[in-house]
């Protein structure tokens, strides 16, 4: 037995039991070594047993694998040399207020100086007489060349931070890759139950190593080639953890019920003919692709995914009147108050020739800012929430009167009660999480309707396009239609990039373009979520400054995050009816809004946006008859950032703006990086195409044989742990 080898490392026996060997799931309290200070800060990085600790995977590596003699170190160069301790001395510089520890090493070509800052400690480990290896960089100074804060190890010692090739990992403060070097290296040498969740068989065809040989290499490897093909197994594992999920989600999905929805092809071409213009290809394949889905007697789970202004609202809105005029109810969710405003008042003009009864459901609409919608002499009905009529409106959805509800997400999370739901649509205007679709997937499957075992079909639409590429990684579970092509009557918009001397120019050509009747945003940048406050103040500045100084005989309006909602739909709407002709808006503010008058935009520090989100931004103007303009300002002299602006200035294709984005940044960035709960490996092979479609083949075969993975404990327990990390978001 080698409980010996363990001993050292887990808390001395408690009474309890005695255990022998260290699993991957061991939590890491129970390892003796650790402080409890230690416990919480691997915490923070996520790690809470000897699994997580073993597969915390080093970001890149110092090579400190070449050892040579004293007399051949060079200047500037990173050297390891292994040399006795002939002098030793720590020495105060008072000015400096600091201490300087400095060891005098030999070996039999010559002597070098090593020079350590603060660490007034080695005094206590390090010693006249022992023999240590030490790797760094040799900088030169008034009293010759030295080792400069170099790397150490007493040379007896297995090298672990010196004389190979190091690990450098993700770090928080207080937890130095130094410290985890040296656990890592205590949990190689105790014994330790490597269960590896990848079948063997599958290793051996891909030429994958072993678990646990993939974490030696990966940890400490001898060579380059090691590590990379212990990286190469761990992406090809996050990725085919990733495609059994979703293979898995999709054929539950499958399993469930749903009505099923005749496709009416005369009303839905009496419909199409009434448009004031045409459908797209696109438009009319995708609207097919869901009236097909929606005759199946499984749900639907689609994902429409289009550039912006690519006309998604009208196939939404095919479906709708499908599912509503064959007698069920419809559900459509917008991510925000102003845009499922918006999208009643769309839904209620295009289908007001259709006798259907549209509700909007939201919190926190007033009388008062309300529009003149209510005038349509057509048979569609329009109800809308006051707090007073909410009791009225929530009996009209569960009694079935209403036949499509429109709101924000609470719309299905609360106690909703429908009489028979058939179809949902979700609008997200944000690009909020997969994952978090994932979980409204799971909610929608427990909604309250007078369907049971029944759930209805579900339709998510994009806001950014998302490349091809990422799509196969990340929506294997959804079927995909896809909107490439613009309508035709679109004006290309005028995209520049604005430096700061032009600035007055631009002014006065918004003062032009105002004056001949236009209205302009004013989009300000981002500031990191937690600095809300800061961008209210900036933008409050900068409404004043425009309003004060530039502008100040044009009407200006304001929205920023801080501001209640009431506040946000009066200066959303007070644009809408021109009553403004400015509208100074901050990044977090939702400007989905659809204002055909306003052309012109800037953006002010474009700079600091990601690609897609100001493509995002732009395509609120250039919906009407005039033409736009779209001004990036910038200070940033960088030529980088102006050269990742210029992908705007040159195309108006959103999915390859996406696509470049995706580049630049990569996906982490792409779609925020607190999203997706994926490791960063996994995040970082999202567009290997090879990688996915490899593992998308292993896992269905895997899955054909072993469906719910009852033969593949290990696989499934990883899966899960997945899905836990994605609802903690
Ligand atoms: P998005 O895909 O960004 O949601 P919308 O559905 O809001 O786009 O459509 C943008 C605008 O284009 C709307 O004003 C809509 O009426 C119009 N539109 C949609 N389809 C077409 C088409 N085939 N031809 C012309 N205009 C269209
Ligand atoms: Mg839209």
């Amino acid at each position: 037995m080698s409980g010996d080898k363990s001993n050292i490392f887990l808390s001395p026996p408690n009474g309890l039991y005695w255990v022998h060997m260290l699993l991957l799931d061991t939590p890491v309290k129970s390892l003796s070594r650790l402080m409890p200070k230690y416990v919480s800060l691997l915490e923070k990085l996520g790690i809470l047993t000897l699994g997580d600790m073993l597969r915390h995977i080093p970001f890149r590596y110092e090579d400190y694998s070449q050892i040579s003699t004293i007399d051949s170190v060079t200047i500037g160069e990173v050297s390891t040399i292994i040399g006795e301790i002939v002098k030793l001395k720590t020495i105060r510089a008072w000015k400096k207020k600091m201490f300087i520890t400095e060891a005098f090493l030999e070996d039999e070509s010559g002597s070098i100086r090593a020079t350590w800052f603060n660490q007034p400690f080695l005094m206590n480990t390090l010693a006249e007489g022992k023999e240590i290896r030490v790797s760094g960089k040799i900088s030169s100074g008034k009293s010759g060349i030295y080792f400069s804060n170099p790397a150490w190890e007493f040379s007896r010692r297995e090298p672990t931070n010196t004389g190979r090739l190091v690990p450098v990992y993700p770090e928080t403060d207080g937890l130095s890759s130094k410290w985890l070097r040296w656990q890592l290296q205590n949990i190689f040498q105790a014994d330790v139950r490597f269960d590896d969740p990848l079948p063997e068989t599958i290793l051996q065809k891909l030429k994958l190593p072993p678990l646990e040989k993939a974490l030696r290499f990966i940890h400490f490897p001898e060579t380059e080639n090691q590590y990379l093909l212990a990286r190469k197994r761990f992406a090809f594992e996050e990725m085919f953890l990733l495609q059994l999920r979703s293979i898995q989600m999709k054929s539950r999905w499958q399993q469930e019920h749903s009505v099923s929805i005749h496709f009416d092809e005369s009303l839905i071409k009496q419909f199409t003919i009434a448009l004031p213009f045409t459908l797209t290809n696109a438009q009319r394949k995708a609207a097919f692709q869901i009236l097909k889905d929606l005759e199946k007697n499984h749900p639907m789970n689609r994902l429409l995914n289009g550039d912006v202004g690519s006309g998604k609202t009208i196939v939404a809105a095919i479906a709708s009147l499908q599912a509503a005029a064959a007698g069920f109810q419809v559900a459509i969710m917008a991510p925000t108050e102003v845009l499922a405003r918006q999208h009643f008042l769309t839904f209620s003009e295009l289908l007001k020739n259709h006798a259907l009864t549209i509700a909007l459901l939201t919190n926190a609409y007033q009388e008062k800012n309300e529009p003149q919608t209510t005038g349509h002499k057509s048979q569609t009905i329009i109800k809308e929430t006051k707090s007073a009529q909410k009791t009225n409106l929530l009996t009209d959805i569960s009694s079935g009167e209403i036949n499509l509800v429109i709101g924000t997400h609470a719309l299905i999370q609360k106690s909703v009660k429908f009489k028979n739901l058939a179809l949902i649509i979700v609008d997200e205007q944000h690009r909020f999480g997969v994952t978090q679709r994932a979980y409204l997937q799971q909610e929608i499957t427990s909604i309250n309707d007078g369907l049971p075992g029944k759930i209805p079909h579900f339709l998510t639409m994009t806001a950014t396009p998302i490349p091809r590429t990422l799509s196969l990684a990340y929506f294997g579970n959804l079927d995909l239609s896809l909107l490439d092509e613009m309508p035709k009557n679109r004006k290309p918009i005028i995209t520049e990039i604005i430096s700061p001397g032009r600035r007055e120019k631009i002014y006065d050509f918004i003062r032009q373009e105002i004056h001949a009747g236009r209205q302009v945003f004013v989009i300000l940048p981002l500031v990191e979520e937690s600095k809300v406050l800061t961008e209210v103040k900036a933008a409050t500045r900068e409404f004043e400054r425009l309003s004060k100084t530039i502008f100040p005989n044009l009407n200006i309006g304001l929205v920023h995050g801080k501001l209640k909602s009431t506040e946000k739909e009066k200066a959303m709407w007070d644009f809408a009816n021109q009553k403004t002709d400015i509208l100074v808006a901050t990044a977090v503010v939702e400007v989905g809004i659809d204002i055909p008058n306003a052309s012109v935009m800037i953006i002010e520090d474009a700079d600091r946006f990601g690609l897609s989100q100001l493509h995002q931004f732009r395509g609120r103007i250039g919906r009407g008859q005039h033409q736009s303009y779209c001004f990036l300002f910038t200070s940033a002299s960088g030529s980088a950032s102006t050269a990742r602006l210029k992908a705007l200035v040159e195309s108006e294709n959103g999915f390859k703006i996406a696509e470049k984005d995706l580049e630049l940044r990569g996906p982490g960035e792409f779609f925020g990086t607190r999203q997706s709960g994926l490791p960063d490996i996994a995040m970082e092979n999202l567009t290997n195409v090879k990688l996915i479609t490899l593992a998308h083949e292993e896992a269905q075969q895997l899955l054909s044989r072993d469906p719910r993975l009852k033969k593949h404990p290990l696989l499934a327990k990883r899966i899960r742990t997945l899905e836990i990390n994605v609802h903690q978001e």
